[in-house]
């Protein structure tokens, strides 16, 4: 059996003090279950503070984004070496925000990838596809793509604790999302491409998420398909209230 994981990506949204106000509520309320993970990833600024709210209690505090390299000449840049350092557990890579705005590709991505665990820190790896491709019939080409390219080269077992996101661009901030049906066809495709690039062992352990105006009103119906294991979610996981419904939902 798969855990479920529900992990807020917060985006560029709050000032230090909402984050702390949030860690503070969620902390003193989230439910006690070992087959449910609750992470958050936060703005850089936020991360001592957050790690050190968190700490003895089961919230994970992950990045939204980090360089591959250890240390060096890339001013503006946050290491892996320096989220290791903090407590930081977890980084989400290859946001789709970042390769549209940032210029992520699924080479940087898979650099990323290694140098998260080569500094014990699990990458959640997003894919997902624009509206134009899934109009053109090319989802599921685009997605085993993004997989294969962006876990190229990890061992196995790196493989199986690698969390998958799969993030149609369509659904992010729009309101509109991929019905659970849709998104949960993908995430078996993905389970399959994991499979083929590792084994039916790997591929049963890997944990995939979908994401894309997930809310505590649709979470449920998400959860309850065969291929998805937990949500990445942007604007509801901003509240404690709703952030706390949506990790209850994986318990
Ligand atoms: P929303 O939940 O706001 O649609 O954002 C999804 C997302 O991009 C999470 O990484």
């Amino acid at each position: 059996m798969r855990n479920k994981v529900i992990a807020g990506n917060w985006k560029m949204n709050k000032v230090l003090s909402e984050a702390d106000q949030f860690a503070d509520s969620v902390t003193a309320s989230l439910p006690n279950d070992d087959n449910a993970e609750a992470i958050v990833c936060a703005p850089f600024p936020f991360l001592p503070s957050l790690v050190e709210k968190a700490k003895g209690s089961d919230l994970k505090i992950g990045a939204q984004n980090m360089h591959f390299e250890e240390s060096g000449a890339f001013t503006g840049e946050v290491s892996p070496v320096m989220l290791k350092d903090l407590g930081v557990t977890h980084v989400v890579i290859g946001h789709s925000e970042r390769r549209e705005h940032f210029a992520e590709t699924d080479e940087t991505v898979n650099q990323k990838v290694h140098a998260a665990f080569n500094h014990d820190l699990t990458p959640i790896v997003c894919v997902g596809e624009t509206l134009e491709q899934r109009e053109a019939n090319e989802t599921m080409n685009h997605i085993e793509n993004q997989v294969q390219k962006g876990l190229q080269g990890l061992s196995d077992e790196q493989v199986s604790s690698t969390i998958i996101a799969y993030e149609p661009i369509w659904a992010i901030g729009t309101g509109r999302t991929a019905s659970s049906e849709e998104a949960n066809e993908v995430c078996t495709q993905i389970r399959n491409i994991v499979q083929d690039i590792t084994s039916e062992n790997v591929a049963e352990k890997v944990v995939i998420q979908y994401g894309g105006s997930v809310k505590p009103a649709n979470i449920d119906e998400l959860l309850s398909q065969s291929d998805i294991d937990g949500a990445l979610v942007g604007g509801a996981s901003l509240e404690p209230a709703s952030f706390l419904q949506l990790v209850e939902a994986g318990t």
